[in-house]
């Protein structure tokens, strides 16, 4: 608000709402934007609407969310609703920040080019998963792309814009993993099997 008149907020929508996701929409609605996000993990519904967003679904679609807490890829049938349902949300956005993922897997492609089409000129899409293929239709790792003035964002290593951040985070990372394989009581580094981490990070066991 200003002295000249109120601003309308800006429409932001999330796809993806892991990590980043969740970062994204915490960050758009300090902002004040008004924000929707989507995922395919159910339990992504209330985490989105704590952080004061609304969640998109697939009406009567089964939780495509893994033992570990990671998704699932999605059938054809789902992927057709899924476009369906995003189709309107999309060009009613002026930021689409894309941040789905399938560990292992190529990035799903989820804003196609009729999604783009329809939205406004001036539009933004930053696609976070550009380097595992990108969830939108144009995005091209190091680019910025141009469709009829909306913005396809494809920086693919946003760390690297943020060296010392990243490097304590990394850091931090790889401590925690050695102080697990030390055992305080024995004094010496140990392999626990029964460790989730150890044994999911082993590439052989022993014999
Ligand atoms: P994450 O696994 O925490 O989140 C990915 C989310 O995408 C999950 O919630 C998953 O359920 C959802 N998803 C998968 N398929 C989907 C689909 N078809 N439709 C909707 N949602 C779907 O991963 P993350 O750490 O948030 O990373 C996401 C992307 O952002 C990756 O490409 C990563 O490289 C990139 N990135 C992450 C960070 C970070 O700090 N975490 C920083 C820069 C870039």
């Amino acid at each position: 608000m200003t002295a000249a008149g109120t601003v309308p907020a800006a429409k932001v929508l999330i796809v993806g709402a892991g990590v980043a996701g969740l970062q994204a929409i915490a960050t758009a609605k300090r902002l004040g934007a008004i924000v929707t996000a989507t995922d395919v993990r159910i339990t992504a519904k209330e985490q989105v609407e704590s952080l004061g967003g609304k969640f998109l679904t697939v009406e009567g679609s089964e939780d495509l969310e893994t033992k570990g807490g990671y998704a699932k890829e999605a059938s054809e049938d789902f992927k057709k609703k899924q476009a369906e349902m995003l189709e309107k949300a999309a060009s009613k956005s002026d930021i689409i920040i894309c941040t789905a993922l399938i560990p292992g897997r190529a990035a799903p492609r989820i804003i196609n080019e009729k999604m783009i089409d329809s939205m406004k000129s001036g539009s933004v899409i930053f696609d976070l998963a550009v380097s595992q293929g990108g969830n939108s239709a144009y995005s091209e790792i190091d680019k910025i792309v141009d469709k009829k003035g909306v913005k396809i964002i494809g920086i693919s290593n946003v760390m690297n814009k943020l060296p010392l951040t990243a490097s304590n985070l990394y850091s931090k990372n790889l401590f925690s993993f050695v102080r697990n394989l030390y055992s305080r009581d024995k004094k010496q580094f140990v392999i626990n099997l029964e460790d989730e981490i150890i044994k999911n990070t082993l590439l052989k066991e022993q014999n």
